[in-house]
């Protein structure tokens, strides 16, 4: 199995990513958090290069303020993701001093922020070798369409992983077990006739059976946003709860002025809810927030999707 697998990812595997061209465990690391959420083709068009750039090494990433490091994430969502990469560098580079690297042990891995069990197998199958298994969701696909599982549960798919990974080739098993779920073992309508899997597996006769969906209702949210302009400037603040901490927003409120003006409304889905946000533009004769900005300087500064969203409703309204 394991011969087909490297003859597999030979012939078809994506072996030109540059994540993949590299030993450095700083990129391979910021690849495995771009791609949590994130398509391939959108992090190589968009976002790998252009931070590789700004932040061409660990020490310069943990020495980077926050506001540029989201500045460089702005569009990617999921802002924990970048915060918690600069607390890692920042962590990494204030312990080890200059040329700081990530540790190549998984338990040490697990203790720095955001780096959760697949990232540190990751980042050790990938940047030190280690003969160990990843589990994104596309192997998890796999593991349980080969063994005909129902339900994904983590604790079997962990020990399975590790009972069929590549132990002589760790690099390319892993690589081509991601990429024959990307192309082949899809969730829907499978390829199993040019899988190489396919002498073994036992979902392959209803595959898109395993594993079984569960429900989910995502539920919705409504916010109202209070647009305060003030000379042709809008004021935004910062927000500071758990979700989107860090990133400049336009202010929500619980009921809008009277006198403020209803100008449209925005959605955006989030994995666990959609938003709704209803807008209204308030023209004031006077300066009563903290902070304001023009429309220019707003695109400059680090904000939400949804309060792009927002800027574009506006920009639409008063041209
Ligand atoms: S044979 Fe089909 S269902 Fe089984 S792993 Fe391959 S593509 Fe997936």
């Amino acid at each position: 199995m394991h011969q087909k697998i490297q003859n597999w990812y030979k012939a078809h595997g994506r072996t030109d990513l540059p994540w993949r061209n590299t030993d450095d465990p700083y990129p391979i690391w910021l690849s495995e958090v771009m791609l949590q959420q994130t398509q391939v083709k959108t992090v190589l068009e968009r976002y790998y290069f252009p931070f590789l750039e700004k932040f061409p090494t660990l020490e310069a990433l943990g020495n980077a303020p926050l506001d540029e490091v989201l500045k460089m994430w702005e569009g990617l969502g999921y802002y924990n993701r970048a915060k918690n990469l600069h607390k890692t560098a920042q962590i990494l580079t204030q312990t080890q001093g200059s040329a700081p690297a990530l540790p190549s042990k998984i338990e040490e891995l697990m203790k720095l922020p955001g780096i959760g069990k697949n990232t540190a197998h990751a980042v050790a199958a990938f940047a030190f070798h280690q003969p160990v298994p990843v589990m994104e969701a596309n192997v998890r696909r796999i593991l349980c369409r080969i063994h005909a599982m129902e339900d994904a549960n983590d604790k079997a798919l962990w020990q399975i992983a590790y009972e069929m990974v590549d132990r002589d080739n760790p690099f390319a098993y892993n690589q081509a077990m991601m990429d024959i779920g990307a192309t082949l073992c899809t969730p829907k309508a499978p390829q199993c006739e040019r899988c190489p899997f396919e002498h073994i597996c036992q979902g392959k006769h209803d595959p898109e059976h395993y594993p079984v969906k569960k429900r989910r209702t995502v539920p919705t949210r409504e916010q109202h946003i209070m647009l305060n302009l003030y000379n042709n400037k809008l004021a935004l603040t910062k927000r500071e709860g758990k979700f989107l901490h860090g990133l400049w927003g336009f202010p929500a409120t619980e009921v809008p002025l009277c006198a403020a003006e209803y100008i449209g409304e925005v959605t955006h889905a989030y994995t666990h809810f959609k938003l709704t946000c209803k807008v209204y533009l308030y023209d004031a004769l006077e300066k009563t927030e903290d902070h304001y900005f023009t429309p220019k300087q707003i695109r400059r500064l680090a904000i939400s999707k949804v309060d792009e969203k927002i800027l574009n409703l506006y920009l639409d309204t008063v041209q």
